[in-house]
């Protein structure tokens, strides 16, 4: 499996700090920051630092250490904005796009949280049925 990383796409000019961000959360493995277009009223994007195009990218050559980082930042986007479920209201939605059937836009690996109000049906059905 080879995958091409681009360090010319716009998040990775956001980690080198070259174009600046709306942090929610930082730690050492990854950045989550607010997304410049939302499609909720709260929609974060969640970004490891390291070179990944997609997620099974990451999955696949990430650390331990980055995997657990990625996460651990997920899951304080999920507190610090009340996102969790597990008082009987609220939740959100995690996506992450890859690829040309993902329609991905930004070529460096990244998971949205969308919340804040229901998100509807998960993926659209389109004339062509599935
Ligand atoms: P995707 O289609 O999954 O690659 O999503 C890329 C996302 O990045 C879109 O939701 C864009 O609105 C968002 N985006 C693009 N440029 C920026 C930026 N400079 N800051 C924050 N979000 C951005």
């Amino acid at each position: 499996m080879t995958y091409t990383y681009d360090n010319q796409n716009i998040f990775a000019k956001i980690l080198r700090s070259e174009i600046p961000n709306d942090t929610v959360l930082e730690n050492e493995f990854a950045l989550a920051f607010k997304d410049i277009a939302p499609q909720a009223p709260i929609h974060v994007l969640v970004v490891p630092k390291g070179p990944y195009v997609c997620y099974d990218h990451f999955l696949r050559e990430g650390s331990d250490e980055e995997i657990l980082g990625l996460n651990n930042i997920i899951s304080k986007v999920i507190d610090k904005l009340n996102l969790s479920p597990s008082d009987g209201k609220g939740g959100y939605r995690i996506i992450s796009n890859a690829g040309a059937d993902g329609v991905q836009d930004v070529p460096h690996f990244h998971i949205h949280i969308l919340g804040g109000r229901s998100l509807g049906r998960m993926v659209e059905k389109t004339k062509f049925g599935i």
